[in-house]
């Protein structure tokens, strides 16, 4: 049992909210979903699925300037992606607009609020330090009449954008900066992507966040840690405005290696074109992923994976494809796919034939079946499984040695032809028919099997091969006068030409393959009938263990 876990079944034993647990995701509609939100929704509503309770998707839509439909619309794809339904229970902090207003309104009354004529700067200026209080402003003690006067002329667009603000009356002196009269309301003349033009002063999300929580009949409000030094100020203002009371629970947030989670510099990458877009597969984002060719359980079971911690970490990017690994090879169809193609002749094998061989479509999933790949007497090998001169460990094709075509033949290399430069560009082979299907009748054993595609049946393709995007593990940290993009990988994608059988034709965007002994691939969303294009989703094994690229 994980922390947050405990104090559930703790409140539960206490009849806290009856045995009731309501969790939600907040998002704010100011970026696409990235892997560690995804941590957050597994979370969220992988509590409420285990306590018998519900999550409301909840949209802190406060910030009119950075918010937009387009992100609502992905973020909503994506947790569905995820697996995850929040049915009818869709909300917006904009939906609280109203009664957000009436809280405030509630405070000034209470003489807990007060109209600020203090500009941002000098509000910055007069905060104190973390070792010297604040100064209290000139207007903090404003009457009563008067706050509401100028806070309902704020609303009424009386005033210039920055000209007053309402703050909460706390403590000028508080140990804890946030309680020092924070501010509740900014006025902002601009347009809301669901509000419109009805609002013109805007609530912070302080002052947003928790009173939604509260209007919700939220009980546990899951939040990671940056949030902790804000707890004080959420419950501050739930105390005053005498609501329903949920409870905040801080957990840490999910960090990776490689990568960076911060959805303004995601949106840097985007805007300045270091990658094409926000599901570029690079990007960490939960459509990036999926475009990749991530699967939504091995996101889920990673997230379970890691669990909850109390305290920062960065997880190793290994373990996510540890767990899409796992997830991908229980689903993938094997296939045959040639990403350096070198042409093999089979001497003796007749001109015009066509065979059939049978191939085995997953051997982890015994209902996946069989299917036909044709053989003829050119195929393509993969260029490294060749070697003029190999030294001892390597098993594969060399002059004079005999190989296993996987599930067709054995063959044995009789002659390296090469061009003018002296690059080896064909193997001329024999082939021996006894050894049909791919095992030898008078029990000789070969020790290296190679995959293969018929050069005049495979399909010529496209492949995109990804490389970390950033070089280093903590791209954050940058040399100094440098920021996080110059510790791009200027060597994250590949574009090849490969070629896979046949039988791939049909393949649609998202479906998965193995090419066996290469790696898993997705077909990419730019891929048609004419032009199959596919992403390397992950090698088949780790090659940034530590023992080295591979
Ligand atoms: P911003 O930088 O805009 O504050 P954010 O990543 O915190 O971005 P939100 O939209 O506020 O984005 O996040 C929605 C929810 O996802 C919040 O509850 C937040 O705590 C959680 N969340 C965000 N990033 C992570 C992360 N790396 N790990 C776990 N949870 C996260
Ligand atoms: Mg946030």
């Amino acid at each position: 049992m994980n922390f947050i876990q405990q104090i559930i079944e703790e409140d539960n034993r206490n009849d806290k909210h009856g045995g009731r647990v309501h969790t939600r995701f907040p998002p704010e509609p100011n970026g696409y979903l990235h892997i560690g939100h995804a941590k957050s929704i597994c979370l969220n509503f992988g509590l409420a699925k285990q306590y018998n309770g519900l999550t409301n998707l909840r949209f802190d839509d406060t910030n009119p300037v950075k918010e937009d439909v387009e992100y609502v619309d992905s973020i909503r794809e994506d947790v569905h992606w995820l697996g995850f339904d929040w049915d009818d229970r869709e909300f917006y902090a904009s939906d609280y607009f109203p009664q957000l207003f009436d809280y405030a309104v509630k405070l000034i009354n209470k003489g807990k609020a007060y109209v600020c004529d203090l500009n941002a700067e000098e509000i910055s200026n007069t905060r104190g330090t973390v070792t010297s209080p604040g100064t209290e402003s000139p207007f903090r003690n404003r009457p009563v009449e008067e706050n509401l006067d100028l806070f309902i002329r704020m609303r009424n667009g009386e005033f210039r954008d920055g000209e007053k603000v309402l703050r909460a009356k706390i403590d000028m002196a508080s140990p804890n900066m946030l309680l020092r009269d924070p501010v509740l309301y900014r006025i902002l003349h601009s347009e809301h992507h669901r509000t419109g033009n009805q609002w013109c002063i805007y609530p912070m999300y302080d002052f947003a966040h928790g009173q939604s929580d509260s209007i919700e009949r939220i009980t546990h409000s899951i939040c990671t840690l940056e949030f902790e030094v804000h707890r004080p100020l959420y419950d501050w203002f739930i105390r005053e405005l005498e609501i329903w009371a949920p409870q905040q629970i801080e957990f840490a947030r999910l960090n990776l290696t490689y990568t960076v989670m911060s959805k303004r510099k995601l949106l840097q990458l985007v805007q300045e074109g270091f990658v094409k877009g926000w599901d570029d597969p690079r990007m960490p984002t939960i459509c990036g992923l999926r475009r990749r060719g991530y699967t939504p359980d091995s996101i889920r079971n990673f997230a379970d994976a890691i669990g909850v911690a109390k305290r920062d970490n960065v997880i190793d990017a290994s373990l996510l494809e540890y767990y899409l690994r796992e997830d991908l090879n229980k689903r993938a169809m094997r296939v045959m796919g040639i990403l350096n193609p070198l042409e093999v002749v089979i001497e003796n094998y007749p001109d015009g034939l066509t065979e059939e061989i049978e191939a085995i479509n997953n051997p982890e999933d015994t209902t996946a079946g069989k299917r036909k790949l044709p053989f003829s007497k050119v195929i393509y090998i993969e260029k490294d499984d060749f070697m003029e001169d190999p030294p001892k460990k390597y098993f594969r094709l060399a002059p004079g040695r005999e190989v296993r075509l996987r599930y067709a033949y054995y063959i044995t290399c009789r002659d390296v032809i090469k061009n003018s430069k002296g690059e080896v560009v064909s193997l001329h082979c024999t082939y021996d028919p006894a050894t049909k299907g791919g095992s030898s009748p008078d029990g000789r054993k070969v020790m290296g099997t190679i995959h293969w595609v018929s050069a005049r049946h495979a399909l010529k393709a496209e492949a995109r091969i990804y490389d970390r995007l950033f070089n280093c593990e903590n791209p954050d940290q940058a040399m100094e006068g440098k920021d996080f993009k110059s510790n791009l990988n200027p060597d994250s994608l590949k574009i090849i030409d490969c070629f896979v059988e046949p039988g791939l034709k049909d393949a649609r965007p998202l479906d998965k393959y193995q090419f066996e002994r290469l790696g898993y691939f997705s077909v990419d969303y730019d891929s048609s009938p004419e032009k199959l294009v596919f992403n390397r989703i992950v090698p088949l094994k780790d090659s940034w263990s530590k023992s080295g690229k591979a």
